[in-house]
């Protein structure tokens, strides 16, 4: 891999030209939205900078990676040379594919062409593209500087040469890659969100309340944090998207989205990005909320 294109300079594309860029790739990073980039750019400087104070990176270092960072607000000729594109724009099937086709359509042959998404199907993508053998799934996890895991998902057509070199290539960033089929979910949210489903099923069946239900999962299960933060964290629109692919992909009525999910979504509460979720978040910190709705 000599250059990389990063397609979404939101939360997840300018942690992943971060991470590139800091393992010495050179990155175009392509947002359509110029003030997109101009934040994108701005949280890597940051990012960059909290990564010196922890002396993980020299001031050298984070200067060399930052000069790596090209931006651009369109797909063209400029990427045209890239050996991967990695497309983390938002998720939405339609936006996806007319990357992927536009993508297709510039990049030179042999250029592999990774998407970041969470759930929909690498197939499905592939298939709008003439190299399905090269279209794969490079499934980072937020934030991407630094979590360890690359869930790599091989699409139905997916070629072993494709995933050996993403494979690789994860391991240059100093990533710890796993690698799964191409089902509904993959393999990250097919078990996570069904946890965090149930636990909102089970705030309001009124088993527990929010903090019980967090805590005993954090103490209890060792997770770092307990359900209903990590899904404020995720965003419930995005944890109800998902659970919505699981149950249309599976047909298994298991997967059906919590009612106070669905009300919660549809009511604007949307977990830390819109300052309100089962935590308050509008004060700069993380308040709990004794809701009325949150009890039976
Ligand atoms: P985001 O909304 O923060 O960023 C998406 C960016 O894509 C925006 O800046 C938008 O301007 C840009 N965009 C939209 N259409 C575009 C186009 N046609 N061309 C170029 N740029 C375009 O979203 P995000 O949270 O960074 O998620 C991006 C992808 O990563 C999604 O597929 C999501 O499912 C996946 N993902 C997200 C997380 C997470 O925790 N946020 C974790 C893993 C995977």
């Amino acid at each position: 891999m000599q250059k990389v294109v990063v397609v979404g300079a939101g939360t997840m594309g300018n942690g992943i030209a971060h991470t590139f860029a800091q393992f010495g790739y050179p990155v175009l990073l392509i947002d359509a939205n110029e003030s997109a980039l101009e934040k994108g750019l701005k949280t890597i400087q940051a990012n960059f900078e909290r990564q010196v104070q922890k002396q993980q990176v020299t001031e050298e270092q984070r200067d060399a990676a930052l000069q790596r960072i090209s931006t651009a607000t369109s797909i063209d000729e400029r990427a045209a040379d890239a050996d991967l594109v990695v497309e983390a724009a938002s998720e939405n099937f339609d936006i996806k594919s007319s990357i992927f086709r536009k993508l297709d359509e510039v990049c030179q042959p042999s250029c592999i062409l990774a998407s970041n998404t969470s759930s929909i199907s690498i197939t499905r993508i592939a298939a709008v593209t003439k190299r399905a053998d090269k279209v794969i799934g490079m499934h980072f996890m937020n934030p991407v500087p630094v979590m360890k895991l690359v869930e790599i998902i091989n699409g139905y057509s997916t070629s072993k040469e494709t995933s050996d070199l993403i494979f690789k290539t994860s391991e240059s960033l100093s990533k710890i890659p796993v690698i799964v089929n191409d089902y509904p979910g993959f393999v990250a949210n097919k078990i996570l969100m069904p946890m965090i489903n149930e636990a909102i099923i089970t705030l309001s069946e009124g088993v527990a309340g929010v903090h019980e239900i967090d805590t005993v999962m954090k103490l209890g299960m060792a997770h770092p944090m307990g359900p209903l933060q990590l899904a404020d964290f995720i965003g419930l629109d995005i944890c109800l998207s998902i659970l919505r692919v699981l149950q249309d992909g599976f047909g298994n009525p298991k997967y059906a989205p919590a009612p106070l999910l669905i009300n919660m979504v549809t009511a604007g509460h949307l977990g830390a990005k819109s300052g309100v979720g089962f935590y308050d978040y509008s004060a700069g910190k993380k308040d709990l909320i004794v809701a009325a709705q949150f009890r039976r």
